[in-house]
C-alpha cells in the first residue's frame, strides 16, 4: 500500500476542527503534539474512546490474531522470572495493553511454572479509559487482579517483568526537515480551504537537535526522534538495571537511524491521510530500534535483538504450541490455529515487518531465544 493523497471534501473530524482552531490561535502545531492529540486527546483521542481493534475495527495486533502469541511469551516470563532468581513477589508490567488478551494468554501460560503467580503483583500503563474498562473485564474474566497507571514512572518499584507490543509506535515522535541547508521543525498549519497541512518552522532549530547520523541528509529529506520513547525506553532500562528484571519490546521499525518520514495512518484496516481525519484513524511512526538501544541502555541494561517475530516465535516452540493446541481441537478451530501461525510468522505478514527485542539487568544470563542461533 503506498500513501494516499488527500481526499478533497471529506468531512473534517471533530478533534480535526480543535486542532485547526488551536494552529489559529497558537500558530503551527509540531507533529509531535499532533500525534499526541491525535492519540490521546482527553474526549477525541483515537484510543479514547474506542475498541480499534479487530475486524470490525482499524487493525490487528498479534495477540488479537492468535492465543499462542501471548502464551509463547509467557513462557519467555516463567524463564525470566526463574532467571531472577524466581521473587516471592514482583511486578509484571504490561505497556499499553490493547483488550487485555495477550496478558490474560500470557498469565494463563507461565503460571505452570510452580510458585511464580503467587508473589505476582500485575501492573498496566494505559492512557485510554474505554481500553482500561476493556481490560479490567478480560482480566476479571480470566481471574487475572491488576493495578492500573498512567505512566511507568507510576509503578511501584520491584523486580519486574516489562512487556510492550506495539506500545512505542503509539508514541508521539517528532520531525524535522532540511530545507535550504538548514534544519526546520515540521510543523502541521492550515492549507487551501482552512485543511490541514504540513509545513516548515521559519526559524530554524538549534544544531544541538539535529542527529548526528543525519549529517548528509539532502534538502527535503525527514528526520524523526521522540523524546517520549527515549524517556520511556530509558525508565525500562533503569528499572530492569535497579531491581534485576527484564523486558520484551515488540513493534515495527528499523535497526539503524535513517533519514525518513515514515508517519503514517491506517482505518479500516488500510492507510489513510495523516491529516485527513484525527482522532478518527490510528497514527503511527516506525520505531528507531538503535535510539531505543541507546536510551534502555543507557543505566547499564544489557539488549538483545532485534529478531523477527516470526523467528522468535519459532524459537520460542510455536510449531510445538500449535501441536498440543490441535490435538485437542475440533476441525474450525485446527483451521484457525494454522491460520493464526501463519500470520503471525510469515515473512509477508507478522513475522517479519515486526521485530522482538530483549532488555535485561546486566548480571543476568543471555534470555532464550536470543541465545539461540535460527535453524
Ligand atoms: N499491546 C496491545 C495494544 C497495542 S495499541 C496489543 O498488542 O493488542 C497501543 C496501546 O497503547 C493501546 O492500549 C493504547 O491505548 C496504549 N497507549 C498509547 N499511547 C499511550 C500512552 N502515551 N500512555 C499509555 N498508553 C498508551
Amino acid at each position: 500500500m503506498s500513501k494516499p493523497k488527500p481526499v478533497a471534501g471529506e468531512r473534517q473530524s471533530a478533534l480535526g476542527s480543535i486542532v485547526a482552531e488551536m494552529i489559529r490561535a497558537d500558530g503551527p502545531m509540531p507533529v509531535d503534539r499532533y500525534m499526541a492529540l491525535a492519540l490521546g486527546h482527553e474526549r477525541h483521542g483515537y484510543y479514547m474512546g474506542r475498541d480499534p481493534f479487530g475486524r470490525a475495527g482499524d487493525f490487528i495486533t498479534a495477540p488479537e490474531v492468535s492465543q499462542m502469541f501471548g502464551e509463547l511469551i509467557g513462557i519467555w516470563c516463567a524463564a525470566g522470572w526463574q532467571m531472577m532468581d524466581a521473587p516471592a513477589q514482583w511486578n509484571l508490567i504490561e505497556l499499553g495493553p490493547g483488550r487485555g488478551t495477550l496478558l490474560a494468554d500470557l498469565v494463563r501460560a507461565c503460571s505452570v511454572m510452580p510458585g511464580l503467580r503467587e508473589g505476582m503483583n500485575v501492573h498496566l500503563v494505559e492512557m485510554s479509559p474505554a481500553l482500561k474498562t476493556m481490560q479490567s473485564e478480560t482480566l476479571k474474566c480470566a481471574g487475572i487482579e491488576a493495578t492500573w497507571h498512567d505512566r511507568l514512572e507510576d509503578v511501584p518499584e520491584a523486580q519486574s517483568l516489562i512487556i510492550a507490543n506495539e506500545f512505542f509506535d503509539a508514541l508521539p515522535v517528532s520531525q524535522l526537515q532540511k530545507q535550504a541547508g538548514a534544519w526546520h521543525e515540521r510543523v502541521i498549519g492550515l492549507g487551501d480551504g482552512d485543511r490541514l497541512a504540513f509545513g516548515v518552522a521559519s526559524d530554524p532549530v538549534a544544531p544541538a537537535l539535529v542527529p548526528p547520523w543525519a549529517a548528509n541528509a539532502a534538502d527535503g529529506d525527514v528526520v524523526e526522534f521522540s523524546p517520549a520513547r527515549d524517556a520511556v525506553a530509558r525508565e525500562i532500562g533503569r528499572r530492569v538495571t535497579r531491581d534485576m528484571g527484564a523486558a520484551l519490546i515488540v513493534d515495527y521499525g528499523h535497526m539503524r537511524s535513517a533519514v525518513g518520514d515514515t508517519l503514517q495512518a491506517i482505518r479500516k484496516h488500510q492507510f489513510a491521510d495523516v491529516l485527513a481525519q484525527p482522532g478518527e484513524a490510528d497514527i503511527t511512526s516506525h520505531v528507531d530500534f538503535e535510539a531505543l538501544k541507546e536510551a534502555v541502555t543507557a543505566d547499564g541494561a544489557k539488549f538483545y535483538g532485534p529478531v523477527m517475530q516470526g523467528d522468535f516465535l519459532i524459537r520460542m516452540g510455536l510449531k510445538e504450541r500449535e501441536e498440543m493446541l490441535r490435538a485437542r481441537a475440533d476441525a474450525r478451530q485446527r483451521i484457525r490455529l494454522s491460520k493464526g501461525a501463519q500470520r503471525l510468522v510469515s515473512g509477508n505478514q507478522m513475522g517479519q515487518l515486526f521485530k522482538v527485542l530483549a532488555v535485561t539487568h546486566p548480571d543476568m544470563p543471555k534470555p532464550a531465544p536470543f541465545n539461540v542461533e535460527p535453524a
